[in-house]
């Protein structure tokens, strides 16, 4: 194979050259070795010239308006001179061979905005595999000097938790009337929300969306809050004719100026880069045992022993970190 410069690759995506951030983000999310390697030599690099955008996570289940919203927010942002990153955590698109989100024929205008750049969720893998590629991808994005990233991901399962763990800002799309159970409004969705937005609120729905609003303000007035500094607003908002987009955009910049007046934007940062780092090292742990020869060679002999009885899982576990730590 033909050797890769890395410095070409750092070069272009500082200089904000579109084909190389691109080829930079292929290789991030490259399973060959090769390319890993030059990815984290080039990561390296550009670590140093990140940190600096608003990092703000989007969820909602399918239907509610993330993607409309999306290219509305991002195309008002983009005329007001921010560059824009769109980019998206799907686990699911592995198996749909295909991405639902951060598709660019389903945002149109932002994809061709000279201001603006959307990357689809990276296929491949699990949840944790998904979400190391777009925290890599938004350092790569914020070297090449893009000041807004949107994180887009279906309020299902986990992901949401993992997006809300990589972001400044968590924003929660909902439905009027569409019940809790519907959109999987467990708890822990509103406890993870910095502020939630009722879409929709547009025609014969404006009614509703208010009432929903007041809803959900009680629902959170019974939460209690994270930061002393910060209240979870409920605002209503419509994708289609962008009313309330510019007060989402005022309720994102009034958070972060109190959070970095308090100092806990730099705390919530620093936390989560000692998050992200445990997680590796669990990943990394889990790879190495189970790519290790004398646990391969066993896993499957004990793993039916367990599953017959003959062994009991606390035996059998013992019996596999002793062969891995040989
Ligand atoms: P996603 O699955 O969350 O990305 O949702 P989409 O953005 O694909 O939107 C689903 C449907 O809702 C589409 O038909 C949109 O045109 C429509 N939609 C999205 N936002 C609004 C809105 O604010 N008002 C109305 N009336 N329809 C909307």
């Amino acid at each position: 194979m033909k050797s890769i410069d890395p410095q070409a690759y750092i070069d272009g995506v500082l200089a904000n050259k579109r084909p190389l951030v691109a080829k930079t983000i292929t290789m991030i999310e490259s399973a060959l070795p090769a390319h890993q390697k030059v990815a984290q030599t080039i990561l390296e690099a550009l670590i140093p010239e990140s940190g600096n955008a608003a990092r703000i996570g989007i969820t909602g289940v399918p239907g509610v308006g993330k993607s409309t919203f999306i290219e509305r927010f991002g195309m008002m942002l983009a005329e007001q001179g921010h560059h824009v990153a769109v980019l998206a955590v799907d686990p699911s698109s592995s198996r749909s061979g295909g991405s639902v989100m951060g598709d660019k024929t389903r945002m149109e205008k932002l994809s061709l905005h000279p201001r603006a750049y959307i990357r689809p969720s990276p296929s491949g893998g699990t949840l944790g595999g998904v979400a190391k590629k777009t925290r890599e991808t938004m350092i790569v994005c914020e070297a090449a000097g893009f000041d807004v990233i949107l994180v887009e991901t279906v309020g299902v399962g986990q992901s949401e938790t993992t997006v809300a763990s990589m972001v400044d800002f968590f924003l929660v799309l909902m439905l009027a009337g569409a019940g809790d159970e519907l959109q999987g409004i467990k708890k822990g969705v509103l406890e993870l929300a910095d502020a939630i937005a009722i879409n929709k609120a547009d025609g014969n729905n404006i009614q509703n969306a208010q009432e929903a609003r007041q809803e959900y303000e009680a629902a959170l007035s019974l939460l209690s809050p994270e930061s002393k500094v910060w209240t979870v607003p409920v605002l209503t908002c419509s994708a289609v004719t962008m009313d309330g987009l510019k007060e989402i955009w005022e309720t994102i910049s009034d958070h972060r100026k109190k959070l970095s007046a308090a100092g806990q934007l730099a705390d919530k940062r620093r936390r989560q880069a000692t998050d992200w780092m445990r997680n590796l090292v669990e990943e990394g742990l889990k790879d190495q045992f189970y790519s290790n020869p004398h646990v391969k060679q066993r896993l499957a002999q004990i793993t039916m022993a367990v599953e017959s009885g003959a062994t009991s899982p606390t035996a059998a576990a013992h019996e596999l970190l002793a062969l891995y730590n040989q």
